[in-house]
């Protein structure tokens, strides 16, 4: 058995070809939902999403996220609306008192759709409203996240990090705004002051993550702060990865970034943005793949390969040496 930690990028890549090195079967992955939004009250998580439409074959592998071929007639229609009743574009966070009454999983992540800011697929959309409407009748996260896969006929098994709400909130010199604001809305481009896990201290790893982090674990080329930082402020979550074998893939070649914000958010947070910083923040890994032209020196096992994953066949010679360095600690 063996559980990959995942972001919306990095791992889902890797995953998407490593069977040869993990039986599907045997497999679990950990989705981020720091990044999840409630907008227009369904329940959107792009990480796991990601995990879900890629394993199945379904992603939209240009934009990376989505369903391919989706249409946006509902998108487009809740936008025309919107505009034709006197509203500006969103995004429309809802006020604080309206972040947290009604259903706890939606603190501090409540959008209105009224302009809406993300633009989300019509059979994206069904997923969405399937899943809340799971929740209302219920369902935790977990199971309406196990539903969905099966739906989807996934071969691993896929678990959101909780069932609680946890929100990454960035902080930046006007104010905080929620991740998918920065990111999504503002392209990522406000000064960063700080990165907020709202509401982790309260949250709790459901007993499907204890057991899956008694396995040993894969952190795929992830984010250190938004896509691992949000399992890691979960109370038990950074200490059950302690007491297991880790080997992580390095999202950096030395200091340069394959994609997205990783860079800017380790050094808003006070780390080294490169391979060596996310050893420093990854104290509990094992071992680590990095790639052939990364010099960085490290204090504990490396295995080194072309970390570049484009195609299946780079996902493969990843995961085969993921599995090398698995085995060197196992
Ligand atoms: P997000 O959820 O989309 O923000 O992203 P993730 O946390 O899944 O991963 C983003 C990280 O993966 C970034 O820091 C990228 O540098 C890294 N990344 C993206 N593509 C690759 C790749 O092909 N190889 C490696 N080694 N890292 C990658």
């Amino acid at each position: 058995m063996v559980t990959f930690l995942a972001g919306g990028t990095g791992t889902p890549k890797l995953l998407r070809g490593a069977e040869g090195a993990f039986d599907p079967a045997n497999t679990t992955v950990i989705a981020n939902t720091g990044d999840d939004v409630f907008l227009g009250g369904v329940l959107v998580c792009p990480d796991a999403d990601t995990v879900l439409y890629s394993q199945a074959d379904e992603l939209d592998r240009e934009r990376w996220w989505g369903i391919a071929d989706d249409d946006t007639a509902t998108h487009d229609a809740i936008v025309e609306l919107s505009r034709a009743a006197g509203f500006d574009e969103g995004p429309r966070f809802l006020s604080p008192e309206r972040q947290t009454e009604g259903r706890p999983l939606a603190r501090w992540r409540r959008f209105s759709a009224v302009g809406e800011f993300m633009l989300i697929g019509d059979r994206d959309r069904a997923v969405h409203t399937l899943r809340t409407s799971l929740l209302d009748e219920g369902y935790g996260l977990t199971e309406a996240t196990k539903r969905l896969a099966e739906a989807f006929a996934l071969d691993v098994t896929l678990l959101p990090m909780s069932n609680d709400p946890v929100a990454t909130m960035i902080h930046t010199p006007e104010g905080e705004v929620h991740f998918q604001d920065f990111w999504v809305a503002r392209g990522g481009e406000p000064a960063v002051t700080d990165v907020e896990f709202r509401g982790a201290e309260a949250a709790t790893p459901t007993a499907e993550v204890r057991e899956a982090l008694s396995e040993p674990v894969v952190i795929g080329p992830s984010n250190p702060v938004t896509s691992i930082g949000p399992m890691c402020s979960v109370p038990g979550f950074e200490a059950a990865l302690a007491e297991t074998p880790v080997v992580v893939v390095s999202p950096f070649v030395e200091d340069r970034v394959f994609s997205g914000p990783a860079a800017k958010l380790m050094q808003a947070t006070g780390r080294e943005a490169g391979t060596a910083g996310v050893a420093q923040t990854y104290d509990f890994a094992d071992a680590f793949v990095i790639d052939e032209r990364d010099d960085t020196r490290l204090d504990r096992p490396v295995v080194r390969t072309d970390t570049g994953i484009d195609t299946q066949a780079d996902s493969a010679r990843v995961a085969r040496a993921v599995r090398e360095a698995l085995d060197r600690i196992v």
